[in-house]
């Protein structure tokens, strides 16, 4: 028997754990490569589009993730000041049915573990970090900083928005910093004294804005993630702290579920909010990207991880079936199936106009990446 195509995933966050199961769905040997010695349950949440849970709903991961996640009404959208609704996207059963799956609310620690677990612990290798990657007679030869080598059939670069697979096959360029900042922490909601907040509410500021939610099943744990202008700090990493007092100060005048959330709230992390322009290409003979490596973005639409999920689910289908000499060709069939809907994306997010006025959010929610046809 023909041995399985092998693939080396570079990177094991949302892209690359979602990249690795969905490739193991059909017959892939894969292994994943990970910088971190460890994963660490970071303080964040996440929001999972429709889109996304179709993707992990096939991934077998649906009942795991609505047991440990908020499954709100809808995300309103509010003024920072009046309370005013400018838009309330409605989720619940009704999205539900109309999108095919359910909008959830996370801890980004339980979505991580989740996809985890859908990968077997001996297809991660914790504590390598790309270094180098060359073409070889038997493959793709990769590199590690600690001096151990693989040689795969083909290479994924799931491995962020500072990708380094990127930086080897279309060169260096530096990110692009906006010029603003997002706070952000989860805090057990007792910490409220029982004050009752909106399920999800973005409270639209004038030059800022503040996302609250819970994330867990009972409410019992909110998340708080802001976006503001602060253009001298430009740190992306969760061991930078910020200043609650400075946070608080930042939103004084919004409205009062705001302050009160800001004023239970005992720590922050704060993070450099950074963009690219989108990629020309993403893929060079048996190399590809996907996820923030090919097409970050903002976070203002709740969608990168997303697109990253949805990426898996294509990708998978474009390789399915295929040996070696013909990875080149399903890479560019993955890229030309996608490309153009990342591209949407990144762009809206950029513009951070999303759900503040009447919108019509079918083309985004209602995707499924298992079914949409694949390029020619
Ligand atoms: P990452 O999650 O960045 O994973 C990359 C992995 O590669 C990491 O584990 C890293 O350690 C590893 N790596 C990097 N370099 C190397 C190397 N050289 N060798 C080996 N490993 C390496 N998205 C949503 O869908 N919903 C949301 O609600 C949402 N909220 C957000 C809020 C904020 C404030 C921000 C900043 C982003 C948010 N996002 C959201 C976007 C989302 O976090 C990203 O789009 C998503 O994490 C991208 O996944 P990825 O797998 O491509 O990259």
């Amino acid at each position: 028997m023909a041995r399985p195509l092998s693939i080396a995933i570079v990177g094991a966050g949302m892209g690359g754990l979602a990249a690795a199961a969905a490739f193991r769905r059909v017959g892939i040997d894969v292994t994943v490569y990970e910088q971190a010695a460890q994963f660490a349950r970071l303080g964040a949440g996440i929001q999972i589009g429709c889109n996304a849970m179709q993707v992990l709903r096939g991934l077998g991961l649906e009942q795991r993730l609505r047991g440990q996640s908020f499954y709100p009404r809808s995300w309103n959208n509010r003024d920072w000041r009046t309370g005013e609704i400018k838009f309330d996207m409605i989720f619940g059963e009704s999205a539900e049915q109309k999108y095919g799956a359910p909008y959830l609310l996370a801890h980004r620690g339980d979505l991580h573990a989740a996809l985890a677990s859908a990968v077997p612990d001996e297809c991660v290798k914790l504590s390598h970090r790309l270094a180098g990657l060359d073409e070889t007679g038997d493959g793709v030869r990769l590199t590690f900083a600690n001096g151990v080598t693989a040689t795969a059939d083909a290479v994924i670069g799931a491995d962020g928005v500072h990708s380094i697979v990127r930086d080897i096959l279309f060169g260096a360029t530096p990110v692009s910093f906006t010029g603003r900042i997002a706070y952000r922490t989860t805090y057990p909601a007792s910490l409220l004294g029982g004050e009752k907040i909106d399920d999800c509410t973005k409270w639209w500021g004038e030059d800022r804005h503040i996302v609250i939610y819970y994330v867990k099943p009972d409410r019992s744990e909110i998340y708080l993630v802001t976006s503001q202008p602060e253009p001298e700090f430009r740190i992306e990493s969760w061991s930078a702290k910020g200043d609650v007092r400075e946070l608080r100060k930042a939103f004084e005048g919004f409205d009062r579920q705001v302050e009160q959330v800001l004023a239970a709230c005992p720590d922050v992390h704060k993070w450099a909010i950074v963009d690219r322009e989108s990629l020309a290409h993403w893929s060079d003979r048996n190399v590809t990207l996907l996820g923030d490596a090919c097409h970050p973005m903002t976070p203002y639409m709740a969608q990168g991880a997303a697109m990253a999920i949805e990426d898996a689910a294509v990708l998978s289908r474009c390789l399915d079936g295929v040996k070696r000499d013909g990875v080149a060709n399903a890479f560019r069939r993955f890229e030309a199936t996608r490309k153009e809907r990342t591209e949407l994306v990144q762009q809206t997010s950029r513009a951070n106009k999303w759900l503040s006025g009447k919108t019509n959010a079918d083309w985004v929610y209602g995707y499924d990446a298992w079914n949409v046809p694949l390029a020619a």
